[in-house]
């Protein structure tokens, strides 16, 4: 109770709580009282506390084949294996195009992460990127993780700030803020052996945000990792925000065990779901945007989430392949319209953007 209360002093003076502070509310139940802390730290650090962001983006994953073929992965296969695909640059941007067409005012967001394979190089992705900015200019790219980045560094044999300026150069508008799984390089070596560690991936966004790049910062919790991990997560992603303010926003990713080989000893529950999004607004008070994903938590709870420091859904996700393969709540094409009305529901205003967050559509 007293280190409640000494929190609550601390989030409604505006002051910053430190880790222990997190991991005890992290180890709390009392889920209203940390739903409150949110909330008051939404007034100082959402961009609008009463606005509610979506996009509307297309999923495109060029490739499953994958040589990192990581213990938490059930997207990836080995070149030959059934369900293995290569999708080639003409079939995505045919996907592109219709995507634009079904959008009413023709911005879209494309969404780009794959499996890491020498097929998709460099030179693939420079002219993917050139081809779809030739459709709109009303498309915005966000992709690859930060994995990607460095397979593709290690690929073409070029710095990993040479890869991005390319990259950039050819239309990559922002990183997604995948691969960071959890920032514990014990637990990596289990759950994704093969991925870069904890000061590549930190070290790849710093080097994105140092060239103008934004990125987003992700955390996959409810495996094999402990609250104190995901303290320590937080704890990193704010400290780099401190140093370059290139985060546009957190997004917290559920672990969907299903068609995986993790071992897992935890279980997400729908409190885990809101503590997680509540104690990332309040601890990261450097991070304007928290997204509950309304594709793994389903409608109605990211709409409940709204009131628990989460302040954007996600997008629309057609086509979105990952996390349905891990089981993750996917109910295949939601419509803009859906989203504006849970936003509506919840008495918030929908606004459309992009990852970058510099496109503002207002809808209600
Ligand atoms: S998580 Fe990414 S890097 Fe790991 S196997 Fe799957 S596609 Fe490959």
């Amino acid at each position: 109770m007293k280190k409640m209360k000494s929190i609550k002093e601390k989030v409604y003076s505006n002051a910053r709580i430190d880790a222990e502070d997190a991991l005890y509310l992290f180890e709390s139940n009392d889920i209203i009282a940390i739903g409150e802390l949110a909330a008051r730290r939404m007034q100082t650090s959402a961009p609008a506390p009463e606005e509610v962001y979506y996009s509307y983006n297309i999923n495109i994953n060029p490739t499953n084949i994958c040589g990192h073929r990581c213990k938490l992965c059930a997207f990836s296969k080995d070149a030959g294996d059934d369900g293995a695909y290569e999708e080639s640059a003409v079939d995505i941007i045919q996907r592109v195009k219709a995507a634009v067409k079904s959008s009413a005012d023709g911005h879209i967001e494309a969404h780009i992460v794959g499996g890491l394979s020498p097929k998709y190089d460099l030179s693939f992705y420079e002219g993917l990127l050139r081809s779809i900015k030739k459709i709109s200019r009303k498309i915005t790219i966000q992709a690859f993780t930060a994995v990607e980045i460095d397979y593709l560094s290690s690929l073409a044999g070029i710095g990993v700030t040479k890869i991005l300026e390319k990259l950039k150069a050819a239309g990559l508008d922002a990183l997604p803020g995948g691969g960071a799984e959890i920032f514990n390089d014990k637990i990596r070596s289990v759950i994704c052996e093969k991925k870069i560690r904890t000061d590549a991936w930190l070290d790849v966004m710093k080097k994105a945000h140092q060239i103008g790049i934004p990125t987003n910062a992700t955390m996959l919790y409810g495996h094999i990792e402990t609250d104190g991990d995901r303290v320590k997560h937080l704890e990193l992603l704010r400290n780099l925000q401190d140093d370059t303010g290139g985060f546009k926003s957190f997004v917290p990713l559920a672990f969907y065990g299903e068609n995986v080989e993790v071992k897992r000893n935890r279980y997400n529950s729908g409190f885990d779901d809101l503590k997680v999004i509540a104690i990332a607004r309040i601890f990261l008070d450097n991070f304007s945007n928290i997204k509950a994903l309304h594709n793994m938590l389903g409608l109605k709870f990211a709409q409940t989430a709204l009131y628990f420091g989460a302040n954007d859904l996600g997008g629309t996700s057609f086509d979105e392949r990952i996390a349905r393969a891990a089981g993750a709540y996917s109910p295949g094409l939601i419509r803009e319209s859906d989203l504006v009305k849970i936003i509506d529901g919840a008495g918030k205003k929908a606004v459309k953007t992009d990852s970058t967050y510099l496109l503002k559509i207002r809808r209600s």
